[in-house]
């Protein structure tokens, strides 16, 4: 018996006997006492998860799940405010998944984030949900010796193209762009895209300065190689029309969320004036987001990211609504290390994910890769998956404890 199963049989036993005891008791109940009662009694089982733990790297949140045979699988969650979202693990959204089997992974996902929809279901929730739920997938492809996305589906491709994604943050001027933009071409990207990082609240900056890096940018890398920009929220309408008819002149590969990506208005008046593709969805976390950016806003494709949208899990099912309306994919990806494996298991799943994904550069997660082997082989421009179980690289636990004692303050 899992925990729903649990709170539902209290529940429906207690209103046989007349007496209140309602679902939220029985939940309580369930967290507070019997949690680790069930688990006992599910011990048998060989796939039923036993334990969840997250590790704080630098930069990085690792989700380890252990099941009752010692398989472990690993991923991460996204770590925007890793303390938090580790402490969300820890002491409420395991329980939802602890003592479950873990090829029932649905169940326990969707009673999760339907309980604790309060908490999300965009932000925390499902940045902290999906390092569980893709850490469950890597134990399942363990457990069946599967790559990780027959479980998904099948693979419809042996690599994916993956686009360099640097930022103003490390590239201040246009010149240390347009140097760092050279030296990715070197490395073989066919494809990049700078961040400008305004971010809401800096929107119409008066120092705008993204003429000058677009300029550069493209001097810099000829016009062979694809080059996208990200607005970071940055413009109002008005200005990001104005803005976007000055960089039509630059042949973007596309241009990201040139504003609010809650403003659909907007969004619907940017993609009608502005020639260039227009991709919102890294801030879309569901279906249900997804079906209004495009139903209201319109967007040339979509880019949400695993780690935000709760994982392989939530990664299916937008991959399936967007697959029926025949908008394609180009997943945000702003974790260079396991997520980036998680991501080509997705992309190299999911029909409409032929344009290419980010890679946000192995500098952004420093000492990550320390802790991994059988990364994903990089060449020209493209990732290229291996039928290893599960996702397929190894984690140094030893490495990895190490860092989590190094940065747990
Ligand atoms: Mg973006």
């Amino acid at each position: 018996m899992n925990r729903l199963d649990f709170i539902r049989t209290i529940s429906s036993a207690t209103l046989a006997t007349g007496l209140p005891f309602p679902m939220w008791a029985a939940e309580r109940v369930f967290r507070a006492s019997f949690s680790g009662m069930f688990k006992e009694m599910a011990k048998d089982d060989d796939f039923v998860i036993k334990d969840i733990d997250t590790y704080m790297l630098r930069k990085a949140l690792f989700v380890s799940v252990e099941l009752n045979n010692g398989i472990k699988g690993w991923a991460e969650a996204m770590p925007n405010d890793k303390r938090s979202s580790r402490t969300l693990i820890d002491r409420t959204l395991k329980n939802y998944f602890e003592g479950t089997n873990i090829f029932d992974v649905e169940k326990p996902w969707d009673h999760c984030i339907k309980s604790e929809y309060d908490l999300g279901p965009g932000g925390l929730l499902t940045y902290s949900i999906s390092g569980i739920d893709c850490a469950i997938y890597d134990a399942m492809g363990k457990a069946t010796q599967k790559p990780v996305y027959e479980l998904l589906g099948g693979k419809l491709r042996d690599s994916v193209e993956i686009y360099a994604s640097f930022t103003r943050d490390v590239y201040p001027t246009p010149e240390k762009a347009a140097t760092k933009a050279k030296q990715l071409v070197e490395e073989g990207y066919k494809t990049m895209k700078f961040r400008m990082r305004w971010g809401l609240e800096n929107m119409d900056a008066p120092n705008d300065n993204t003429i000058d890096f677009a300029k550069a940018l493209r001097a810099a890398i000829g016009s062979d190689i694809r080059l996208a920009m990200d607005a970071n929220m940055g413009h109002s309408e008005q200005r990001a029309i104005q803005l976007g008819k000055e960089l039509e002149a630059f042949d973007l590969a596309w241009w990201e969320e040139p504003t609010a990506p809650y403003d659909y208005d907007a969004i619907k008046s940017i993609v009608e004036q502005v020639d260039i593709p227009i991709v919102f969805g890294e801030h879309a976390y569901t279906v249900e987001q997804i079906k209004h950016l495009l139903t209201y806003g319109g967007s040339w494709a979509v880019n949400p990211d695993l780690l935000k949208c709760g994982g392989f899990t939530g990664g299916k099912r937008i991959g399936d609504y967007i697959a029926q309306h025949n908008v394609k994919l180009v997943a945000h990806n702003s974790r260079p290390s396991l997520s980036t494996v998680c991501m080509l298991h997705w992309a190299c799943a999911t029909e409409m994910a032929t344009l290419p994904q980010e890679f946000a550069l192995r500098e952004k997660a420093p000492g990550a890769f320390d802790c991994l082997t059988g990364f994903p082989e990089f060449k020209n421009g493209r990732l290229y998956i291996t039928d290893r179980p599960g996702l397929g690289v190894e984690v140094d636990e030893d490495q990895v404890r190490a860092y989590d004692k190094k940065y747990t303050r």
